[in-house]
């Protein structure tokens, strides 16, 4: 893998810290790519993040060499949900940049359900 600045740990990275264990979180999903967890202000019933352990900081940063682990990202909320039941569905939302909303610049996926969700989200 290509080593960019993107993709290195960094010792700053509030989720880096969440994947080396040095910040807690109650991991509900493990894979060899990622990690799952309840994000710590959710904003729907079932709110969690789908993180990869690797650090990328947006999908801006991902490239092809990525893809293996962008799609393990997205199975692993799939199983997730299986998991808790969303049966009547569910939002995958991933911000990105600024106007994406993205405030933890570690690439992560959120996981919302247990209500309906409304659209054009804000
Ligand atoms: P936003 O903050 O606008 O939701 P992001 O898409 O970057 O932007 O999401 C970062 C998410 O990380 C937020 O939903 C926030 O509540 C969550 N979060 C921040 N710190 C922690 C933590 N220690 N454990 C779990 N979730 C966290």
């Amino acid at each position: 893998m290509k080593i960019t600045p993107s993709n290195i740990a960094s010792s700053e990275c509030l989720f880096c810290k969440i994947v080396a264990g040095d910040i807690p979180a109650n991991r509900v999903y493990e894979d060899q790519f990622c990690i799952g967890f309840p994000d710590i202000n959710p904003q729907a019933p079932t709110h969690l993040l789908i993180i990869p352990k690797q650090h990328i900081a947006s999908t801006a940063k991902a490239e092809a060499e990525h893809s293996a682990l962008l799609g393990s990202l997205m199975s692993a909320a799939a199983e997730i949900a299986r998991k808790e039941k969303l049966n009547k569905g569910y939002r995958i939302v991933v911000n990105t940049g600024d106007d994406g909303g993205q405030t933890v610049n570690h690439l992560h996926l959120h996981l919302l359900g247990g209500r309906h969700m409304n659209w054009p989200p804000g």
